[in-house]
């Protein structure tokens, strides 16, 4: 049976993108694998329409913490200092990040079910002890969307740089990289995009690779791969296939009307999912006005086990993910993302109704 992936990345492919896989092998060195590369880089920057004067979009292989973790200890200079805005498991994993590599931060906590509190943003960040703030748009463990308008409106306040993970917002979410004078965001090719797992990207400023410090990874370092890849070259062997598959996700995405219309696709899916949970008596973990369109976070109803339901929707061809941590328990998550037809979503409503009678 096809199964239908609703967990929040990888995503059910398109016959389009998994035909890509087919491409001819490639030496990572030639012109072919040059033009692919170039190709992909201006169609991620074309995504926010973003002047590739001011931006650069930096190609890596590896999943969406390779990014997280790239853009982290690329963008913070020796010198700087990062608070680290945590709601959730990423937020978290950036803490670990910044531990890992020894960069200098603090972090500000909130429960996972909870609004950061812009007023505890503001007193953390007076005396501007802090060169950066590190935060997640769309935090996955909940589905809570971080109001990053406000949030970057405090940081810059205080001169703070934002550096964002947006690994599971970017091409489903709004995201003004502009107005919210976003320094970086760190992104994947598998999650709204529909690309493969195995590439991820960081777009940003290219005024942060001006001036150069030692680098504190060797495989993770952005400034060797912007260098290069300016040069149409690649510091790395990079993932042949999954550039393939994502320069043909790239052209779907463009193609279907970008990040507004997958937008509009997402909202439209999980509202008639959230419609029918509901009517089962099923409610959001958080308010849906503070929700992502990507994933939301469901009650499991009384005496439902996760993996009960798990199962039997599995049976049913389609996966759904556990809540993380002290949530695992209590919680379901659903992502709508991939490619699902009116005929799969159909089904879903169907197995929902018959897993949930
Ligand atoms: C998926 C995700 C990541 C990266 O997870 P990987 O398993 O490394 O792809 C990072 N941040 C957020 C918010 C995510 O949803």
């Amino acid at each position: 049976m096809k199964q239908i992936l609703l967990n929040p990345g990888p995503v059910t492919l398109s016959q389009r993108v998994r035909d890509a896989l087919q491409g001819q092998d490639l030496c990572h060195r030639e012109i072919e694998f040059s033009n692919l590369q170039r190709k992909i880089r201006q169609k991620i920057l074309a995504a926010y329409a973003l002047d590739n004067k001011t931006w650069a979009s930096i190609l890596l292989t590896g999943s969406g913490t390779a990014a997280v973790e790239a853009m982290l200890v690329s963008c913070v200079p020796p010198s700087g200092k990062i608070l680290i805005v945590e709601n959730g498991v990423y937020g978290e994993r950036m803490t670990k990040i910044a531990i890992a590599h020894n960069i200098d931060h603090e972090k500000l906590s909130t429960g996972w079910d909870q609004v950061i509190s812009l007023k505890k943003l503001d007193k953390a960040l007076d005396g501007s002890r802090y060169s950066h703030v590190a935060i997640v748009h769309h935090e996955t463990t909940t589905g809570r969307l971080n109001d990053i308008a406000a949030i970057s409106e405090v940081c810059r306040k205080h001169g703070a740089r934002v550096l964002m993970d947006g690994v599971s917002s970017f091409g489903g979410e709004s995201i003004d990289f502009e107005k919210w004078e976003l320094d970086a965001c760190a992104a994947t090719a598998n999650k709204c995009l529909h690309g493969v797992p195995g590439t991820a990207f960081v777009v940003a400023r290219r005024v942060l690779f001006q001036t150069t410090h030692p680098a504190k990874s060797v495989y993770l370092d952005l400034a060797q791969y912007l260098v290069k890849q300016d040069l149409g070259e690649t510091p790395f062997t990079q993932s042949v296939q999954c550039f393939y598959a994502f320069d043909e996700a790239m052209n779907e995405f463009l193609e279907e009307g970008g990040w507004q219309a997958r937008h509009q696709l997402f909202s439209s899916r999980m509202s008639k999912v959230q419609k029918k949970l509901l009517s089962f008596g099923i409610k959001p973990l958080i308010e849906l006005s503070e929700s992502s369109c990507v994933l939301n976070t469901f009650q499991l109803p009384l005496g439902k086990v996760y993996q009960h339901l798990h199962d039997e929707l599995k049976s049913l061809g389609f996966i759904i993910y556990a809540g993380q941590g002290h949530f695992s328990t209590k919680v379901f998550r659903l992502s709508l993302m991939g490619a699902i037809s009116e005929n799969d979503m159909n089904r879903l409503l169907e197995a929902l109704t018959k897993t949930l009678r």
